[in-house]
């Protein structure tokens, strides 16, 4: 086993792999940008090291310096968290050259995976059922309309090395197709530093349904059931749930054995998740994510499992302690994304957080780095904590989140809590008939009222 890990990551995740690292008994090393010196990852892990200035290019996603803090402290294992480099096959290359652990999948997993075409492809080729879509890259204009007249409108292009929610356009008609076509790939270039792009066919009011699975890089692998991601802005996660309204025990374990077999195939190590659009009672792949999700939560609330431990046991070459046929899902789990940003307009609100109180009780988890007297710095992302709350049933985890809102306070800034105090009542999502453009449309028609 690990003796000393370093964690790659800033905020409340950081914070959840020094939890993790410290009930094995493993010390910790956080790395920390000047912006940074006072926050609770510094002060929880048992080293720390300044890694650069404030903009994450000089300090949370600069390989050399994270490597060197690794070999400074002497650790022998990295956590990359979510987000930063945890989806940078390079960054895992090179710890693989120095010897240092890379907690999560082989570089060569992350290379193959994190390109959307490719992973479509991987993925399709074992069974996998995937968005109907180019097959390959979109390489001129004419291979675009022809293929759009294909799959047929409306269509959408994505950036293959796309992320984040960015880089996808809908072209409803044939008139749309070439301007829509240019702009995504100069933008592809400019925020991913590759302009390949691929098409498919857009879905209309699908959800997005995301499966869990874990593998020890032997050949074997689990999955962990299913998450219901589908409420979403500009393509973002805002609220998560697990298990899925609709997704009964046969399709569950049908899907979700399709996804381990295709993984366990791969040799995958770690956490990873495929994400599905989910529409009439079809799935259809969109990509996977080769790290820890934001909403692992959920997923650790109805499987009692604990995700990152595991994850850190397995980079270590240990067996994987979950077994399939234990994983059945208890109860219902829901997460909130706090953000330090206002309602209804979405603007990042950093600054200094007078008073914070966190709710509480049974069935209500909070992950947050939070505290009073905290600067929130305004280089990161904006989520400040995730609230996930646990009940036996989705009326009953719903009636806690309800409960958790009211109960938190953060003081200083303003919050993005009163959209889930919105969500929590409207009749759409008590009855889960909400699909991926539900919240998107909702909160146009609000300000439009
Ligand atoms: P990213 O990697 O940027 O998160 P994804 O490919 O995972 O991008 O897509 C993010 C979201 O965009 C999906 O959850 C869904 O809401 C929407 N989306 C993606 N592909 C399609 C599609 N073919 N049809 C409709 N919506 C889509």
């Amino acid at each position: 086993m690990f003796e000393k890990i370093l964690i790659a990551n800033r905020g409340e995740i950081a914070l959840r792999v020094i939890r993790a690292c410290h009930e094995l008994g493993i010390r910790t090393v956080a790395v920390h940008s000047t912006a940074d010196s006072a926050a609770m990852h510094v002060r929880m892990a048992n080293e720390s090291v300044c890694i650069g200035p404030p903009a994450p290019a000089k300090s949370y996603l600069s390989i050399p310096s994270v490597v060197a803090a690794c070999e400074v402290t002497g650790a022998d294992a990295i956590h990359p968290g979510y987000g930063f480099l945890s989806e940078n096959a390079n960054f895992a290359q090179i710890l693989e050259d120095h010897g240092i652990t890379f907690i999560g999948p082989s570089a060569e997993q992350i290379r193959m995976l994190g390109n959307k075409v490719a992973a479509k492809d991987v993925m399709r080729r074992r069974g996998i059922p995937c968005v109907p879509d180019s097959g390959g890259t979109v390489d001129d204009i004419g291979t675009a309309f022809r293929i759009a007249g294909k799959i047929g409108y409306p269509v959408m292009i994505k950036a293959s090395a796309g992320g984040g929610g960015r880089g996808m356009k809908v072209v409803h008609s044939p008139d749309g197709l070439e301007g829509a076509y240019v702009t995504a790939r100069v933008e592809a270039r400019t925020a991913f530093g590759n302009d390949d792009v691929y098409m498919e066919k857009f879905l209309g009011n699908p959800r997005h349904i995301e499966i869990q699975v874990f593998g020890d890089g032997k050949g074997n692998a689990i999955h962990l059931g299913e998450r219901d991601c589908s409420l979403q802005r500009r393509h973002q996660k805002v609220l998560e749930e697990a298990p899925a309204t609709g997704i009964d025990a046969a399709t569950r374990n049908c899907i979700g054995a399709d996804c381990a077999r295709a993984v366990a195939e791969l040799r995958y190590s770690g956490a990873g998740t495929l994400e599905f659009l989910y529409q009439d009672g079809e799935f259809y792949f969109i990509e996977m994510n080769t790290r820890l999700q934001v909403e692992h939560p959920v997923t650790e609330a109805v499987y009692g499992v604990d995700l990152v431990q595991e994850q850190i046991t397995v980079a270590a070459g240990l067996p994987l302690t979950i077994r399939q046929e234990e994983m059945l899902p208890s109860g219902h789990s829901i997460e909130a994304r706090i953000n330090a940003e206002s309602y209804p307009d979405f603007t990042p609100c950093p600054g200094l957080v007078a008073a914070y109180h966190a709710p509480g009780g049974p069935g209500v988890r909070v992950d947050s780095a939070l505290y009073a007297g905290y600067s929130i710095p305004p280089y990161y992302d904006s989520l400040i904590a995730k609230i996930a709350v646990h009940g036996s049933t989705r009326d009953s985890a719903l009636a806690k989140l309800r409960q958790a809102l009211d109960e938190l306070i953060v003081d200083g800034i303003e919050t993005n809590a009163e959209l889930f105090r919105d969500i929590a009542a409207a009749p759409e999502f008590r009855d889960a008939v909400h699909d991926i453009h539900w919240l998107e449309n909702r909160l146009k028609s609000e300000m439009a009222a």
